[in-house]
């Protein structure tokens, strides 16, 4: 699903130059479960920020779901990104004027789902994320966990093959925390291709390889 070879990202502002990415070598089958880990600093969100075509990379070769990705305009990236990609986020990234609903419904109206086929989706993921309850509620009126299963359902609800999540626990008390590793893990069980970066070695044993990652390399 995912092929990086000698993949480089600089980060170049007017003072310093940054590699966040210093030539990796990544691969990921379909199907797989793989954490991501390593100090804050060392690149984990700039690869997921490029794996997930949010970003581009600035040398290498990268190909995602066959295709290659490296000269693809920014309106390839984004026809290629819509409803294969999910992602999960430490800070939920949840719009704030927009009910649990609306924020469930906007990877379907990118993908232009008719309306009742966006209700029949949406009540079915709310269901399952037990979150159905609070359809009409805005995300500051719920709790952190409710409102990380809201952008759970929010990625998930577009049945992307590949799901990235970025420190999805990182802002939950344990509790909270595992529920999501929990659905985590049942998603990877229908099918769905998970890298999930974090640093927190309570999660380490739920996916089937970790990588590391220092100062932009990754360590064998
Ligand atoms: P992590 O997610 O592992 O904490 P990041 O991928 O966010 O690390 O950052 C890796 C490195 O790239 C850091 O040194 C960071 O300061 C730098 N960096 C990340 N994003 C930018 C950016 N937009 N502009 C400049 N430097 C950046
Ligand atoms: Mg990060």
């Amino acid at each position: 699903m995912i092929r990086i070879n000698k993949m480089t990202k600089l980060f170049t502002t007017d003072e310093v130059e940054t590699t966040a990415l210093n030539a990796i070598d990544f691969n990921v089958k379909a199907g797989e479960f793989v954490l991501v880990k390593g100090p804050s600093g060392c690149g984990k969100s700039t690869l997921m920020n490029i794996i997930g075509l949010m970003d581009t990379h600035s040398s290498g070769d990268f190909s995602l779901f066959g295709e290659i990705i490296n000269d693809l305009t920014e309106l390839e990236r984004t026809r290629l990104r819509r409803g294969k990609i999910g992602f999960i986020f430490q800070k939920f990234n949840l719009i704030d004027s927009l009910t649990v609903f609306e924020n469930v419904e906007l990877p379907l109206l990118y993908l232009k789902e008719h309306p009742k086929k966006r209700q029949e989706m949406i009540d079915q993921v709310l269901e399952r994320l037990d979150i159905k309850h609070r359809a009409k509620h805005y995300p500051a009126q719920l709790s952190g966990g409710q409102q990380q299963r809201v952008a759970v359902a929010r990625c998930v609800v577009a049945n992307p093959d590949l799901i990235l999540a970025d420190e999805p626990t990182g802002n939950l008390d344990s509790k909270n925390g595992k529920e999501v590793m929990d659905i985590l893990t049942e998603l990877n069980k229908e099918g769905k291709t998970i890298i999930m970066v974090s640093h927190d070695d309570q999660f380490v044993n739920y996916a089937q390889r970790v990588i590391h990652l220092f100062d932009g390399n990754i360590i064998p």
